[in-house]
């Protein structure tokens, strides 16, 4: 059986457009959604046509996300759900992920999701604190995340992640420990936080340029970003990874690949695959996707076979942003040379700012260079 690689399910719609965000996703094209999902039905069937040998693939991990897949209604929840038991063996994955979203989550969407498999779900609450989802456009309340945090585990969930965000306009250290405070009452088993970025072409950005948008300053930011290091692992969220946190075992096997230079298969609109050292990007109009998918295509459109260089460069991007770091025998089993060969300089020069570390077995970022990781991955572009 294989399971060496993942998939990724793109579900492009939602209800409205945060006001950060730059994903590939869209508000009111609601009317393109039952199309969507026989296109979504079809790129399916034709990946595992070409490449399951036994009728169906048979993926490690399933990501469903977005978009906001949860906005989805049940019965096109159930329309999908049908694809993709129709071409992947689903009862054998490590996981199956879904994306929601605290607005468009019900019991009877949790207990579809249920008995379907999903069993690890990644919910959007990005701040506990009602100003701060105001100014960033999200739609719900705390309280709703909170009530829906709570209806997923009634619903038998207990493997349950959250977003969360710092350096939002308005954002006070206290607001942000605040958050933290909440998401530490919900018993939930996972955590990702996400520092703002001001993305081009989204509502902050356009608020920005108009002098319209009162951001913490750096300093705020990096106390808020000091803080919540430290917090997380103080109450039981281990970091495995710059912006991941997790109890127990429960870190994200999918996204775990993506850092592993594992392959990984997208399917839908302007999603991503890596297959057989190429890398691929669907079409991220969803009708320019649609039309491809009509048209037979699989795979899309070949952005690159990834060249030697590329693929040790990003092998160290990938491998640093998790804390157990780049395992030196396995960039010595896939490029069949010693990683001081090719880094050795840039390794030298980073642990003397002690911004990595080594061990036998690996190198790794040190709590310094987890700050500073754009620093040190910049440091790692072969000429
Ligand atoms: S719900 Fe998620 S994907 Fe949709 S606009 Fe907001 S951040 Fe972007």
């Amino acid at each position: 059986m294989t399971t060496d690689f993942g998939v990724y399910i793109h579900i492009p719609f939602c209800k409205h457009k945060c006001f950060y965000c730059d994903f590939p996703s869209f508000a009111g094209r609601e009317k393109y959604i039952d199309e969507y999902l026989n296109s979504l039905h079809y790129e399916m069937e034709l990946g595992a046509e070409k490449i399951a040998e036994k009728g169906k693939l048979t993926p490690h991990t399933i990501y469903i996300g977005g978009g906001t897949p949860s906005h989805l209604n049940l019965s096109q929840m159930k329309i999908l759900f049908k694809s993709i038991h129709a071409n992947m063996q689903v009862k054998d994955v490590a996981e199956f992920t879904m994306e929601a979203n605290p607005c468009t989550i019900d019991e009877e969407k949790l207990h579809l999701m249920k008995s379907n498999g999903i069993n690890r779900i990644s919910i959007g609450v990005q701040s506990f604190d009602d100003g701060c989802l105001q100014r960033i456009g999200r739609i719900h309340k705390s309280s709703m995340a909170i009530e829906k945090v709570r209806l997923a585990q009634k619903a038998g969930f207990d493997n349950i992640s959250i977003d969360l965000m710092y350096g939002l306009p308005g954002q006070t250290l206290d607001m942000l420990k605040k958050s933290l405070d909440k998401a530490m009452e919900l018993g939930i088993q996972h955590i990702s936080v996400y520092g703002l970025q001001l993305e081009e072409g989204t509502v902050l950005a356009k608020q920005q340029e108009m002098g319209r948008l009162e951001l913490p300053d750096d300093e705020a930011v990096e106390k808020m970003y000091d803080y919540l290091v430290e917090y997380l692992p103080a109450h039981g969220f281990s970091r495995y990874e710059i912006s991941n946190y997790a109890m127990g075992g429960y870190y994200s096997r999918h996204n775990t690949l993506y850092w592993q230079d594992v392959p990984y298969l997208g399917f839908g609109s302007g999603a991503h695959s890596y297959w057989r050292g190429n890398r691929y990007e669907n079409p991220v109009d969803i009708g320019e996707y649609i039309k491809a998918t009509a048209e037979g295509k699989f795979l899309h459109i070949v952005e690159e076979a990834v060249s030697e260089k590329a693929h040790m460069e990003e092998f160290c991007f990938l491998g640093l942003r998790m804390t157990k770091g780049i395992n030196k025998e396995k960039f010595r089993e896939i490029f069949n040379r010693d990683i001081y060969e090719v880094f050795g300089k840039v390794i030298d020069k980073m642990v003397a700012k002690a911004l990595l570390g080594e061990s036998e077995t690996a190198i790794f970022l040190t709590p310094l260079g987890m700050k500073y990781g754009n620093v040190v991955f910049g440091e790692f572009i072969l000429e």
